[in-house]
């Protein structure tokens, strides 16, 4: 499926083109990989609709990639043909920066992204070099891998960036394809944390109580309790406000989105310096994903029997998906599924 150009979602429904193209040969350090499974993310929609374009058209894009290998270059000692490979948004960085050094690939200046800036998984095969490819647990199959890789991996990065301690409450804002991975996962490493969660619609806040949320309530309502972190996962800055004054004093708000939407910007100007950010208030961004996050999620996961809710869709409705994930009709990830 071909990104071609920048489309507005809310008239071009049908934005990715079904094309037949030449498989890909894979350079010496490279693998291919059939691909089985790719989730589908948010950021499609920001590369879509131009918050997060592609440098070069057309690209495919996918960034949630589970399959096999298929062939190999040369120099590739860690995969053999057959053995199941997953592909996340870090597609590569230069591996010798301060940054590349300190396990902060994903702050690389060369930083490229998988499904963006190099073709990705919303395709029968797609080639990455073997150190940015992953094995994929033997607990998972491929759909249920697929989201691991962003949902999954961000998520895991975002609650690191969240530095809690077992015990403090943690909010989650927005209800996604990550939040649901993170609920989970923060039940397994904080148990005795209450998460809360702030979500748009019923059926969201509903399949949160499922999964274990103490307390739901739509975004922008007040929390019983003032919590020591939220991650915001939605593309609005409505609760970035409302997120801030539900912080304890000292506690740190972390925004899970590559880009924000314009729409509700003007929100922005009631913000109080007194209700938002006095008392050591912290706001921090969380940047693309770096690959320990990715290993370190995967082994985890399967630990921990963390297995994300997936809703399928045959590769050609791509479409389909990425609209109805505009609509926010959403249960869990949404998966492709190739051969
Ligand atoms: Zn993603
Ligand atoms: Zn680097």
């Amino acid at each position: 499926m071909l990104l071609k150009h920048i489309s507005d979602l809310s008239r071009e429904k049908k934005p990715l083109e079904y094309a037949e193209i030449p498989r890909p040969a894979p350079m010496e350090n490279e693998i291919l990989i059939e691909v089985n499974a790719c989730g589908v993310c948010h950021t499609e929609l920001d590369e879509i609709e131009g918050r997060t374009p592609p440098p070069v058209f057309p690209v495919i894009p996918g960034h949630q990639v589970a399959g096999r290998v298929v062939s190999k270059g040369s120099k590739v000692t860690q995969f053999q043909v057959g053995d199941r490979a997953g592909v996340a948004w870090i597609f590569s960085s230069c591996g010798n920066c301060e940054y590349c050094m300190n396990g902060l690939d994903n702050l690389c200046p060369e930083f490229l992204a998988t499904g963006r800036d190099a073709d990705g998984g919303y395709a029968q095969f797609m080639k990455v070099q073997e150190d940015f490819a992953y094995p994929i647990p033997a607990y998972f199959t491929d759909e249920e891998a697929a989201p691991l890789f962003c949902a999954g991996a961000i998520g895991y990065r975002s609650l690191a960036l969240a530095n809690i301690k077992n015990g403090q409450l943690l909010g989650l804002t927005g209800f996604g394809a990550s939040a649901h991975l993170v609920l989970k996962l923060a039940k397994h490493v904080y148990p005795d944390s209450k998460v809360m969660v702030f979500a748009r619609s019923e059926k969201e806040r509903a399949f949160a109580r499922d999964l274990g949320a103490a307390w739901t309530c739509d975004i922008g309502e007040r929390s019983p309790e003032k919590l020591s972190a939220i991650i915001d996962t939605t593309p609005a800055w409505k609760p970035v406000l409302t997120s801030l004054e539900n912080l304890n004093p000292g506690g740190r708000l972390v925004i899970n989105a590559i880009r924000k939407e314009e729409g509700d910007k003007s929100h922005l100007l009631s913000l109080k310096y007194s209700n938002h950010l006095w008392m050591e208030k912290e706001v921090k961004s969380v940047a693309n994903v770096a690959r320990k996050d990715v290993t370190e999620f995967l082994r985890i996961a399967a630990e921990a029997k963390i297995k994300p809710e997936i809703q399928t869709y045959p590769l050609k409705d791509a479409n389909k998906a990425l609209i109805q994930l505009k609509e926010r009709k959403i249960k869990g990830a949404k998966v492709l599924t190739i051969s």
